[in-house]
């Protein structure tokens, strides 16, 4: 997997390589689980070092994390977690602490991802929280950020995702541990896709927020079909893929959009 360089931005060369990530949400079964991860792990290895232009990750449920992360292993397939508490251990029960996804292998966690925000009643306050306690354990923070459809209609979008960016990200962000998905709520899992060009608006948008360098994915409804008008557009730096993520064949054709 290759570094590509994505351009100049500033004064400092901002070298992004592309991140094609996976969110299995709660799906998969131990066998399904493991099917779909030697199935990764065998193209990804057939692929070797310079067949694919970007980097990979899956993030399985948790309890599949200790069986993908052995069967990715070698692989160069990255493992992340689905969220985290913002405490290292404790009375929270239920809960998975970023120190128990890093003894569980995972280099990243999604984090404020709209099916917590909306599911879980998750605030920006809460979810900053959250993202120190992943630097904290030493992951790479997927932070998720998008507006609703109504929020859209109304014309809020930019509001809203430049509030949840600045009321969710705390300070000493940078390249190495923040990286931003912006996904629509509107996109995600129903067919919907923003166009290319509200895309590059809002990416543009966000990366006058961000420190230089840090990535930014697109998510909602990504598939074969549409990953590589998506990918290709110079302020997307991958995509975070849910539905389709479930099978290799999508995943893989998605990645090799990247190159
Ligand atoms: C997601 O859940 O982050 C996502 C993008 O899902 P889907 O691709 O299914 O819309």
């Amino acid at each position: 997997m290759q570094m590509i360089e994505m351009g100049r931005r500033g004064r400092n060369m901002a070298v992004r390589t592309k991140l094609v990530a996976g969110n299995w949400k709660m799906n998969g079964l131990r066998e399904e689980g493991s099917a779909l991860a030697r199935a990764l792990a065998q193209r990804a290895i057939a692929a070797g070092g310079g067949g694919l232009a970007c980097e990979l990750l899956v993030c399985p449920p948790a309890t599949l994390l200790v069986t993908v992360g052995g069967l990715l292993a070698g692989s160069g397939v990255a493992l992340g977690g689905q969220d985290c508490h913002a405490a290292p251990k404790g009375a929270y029960t239920g809960d998975i602490s970023g120190e128990m996804l890093v003894d569980a292998g995972c280099t990243h966690v999604i984090l404020g991802h709209s099916e917590r925000r909306h599911g879980h009643g998750e605030s920006d306050a809460v979810i900053r929280e959250k993202i120190l306690g992943a630097w904290r354990a030493g992951l790479i923070a997927i932070l998720c950020v998008g507006e609703t459809q109504s929020q859209r209609q109304g014309g809020g979008a930019f509001d809203t995702v430049s509030a949840q960016l600045a009321g969710s990200i705390p300070s000493g962000a940078d390249s190495a541990n923040l990286i931003v998905a912006y996904e629509p709520v509107w996109a995600i899992g129903t067919g919907l896709t923003a166009t290319l060009e509200d895309i590059g608006a809002m990416h543009a948008a966000v990366r006058a927020r961000l420190p230089t360098g840090v990535r930014i994915l697109y998510g909602g409804s990504v598939n074969p079909q549409s990953a590589a008008g998506i990918i290709g557009l110079g302020e997307v730096d991958g995509a975070l893929i849910g539905g389709a993520s479930l099978d290799a064949e999508s995943f893989w054709a998605i990645a090799r959009c990247c190159s």
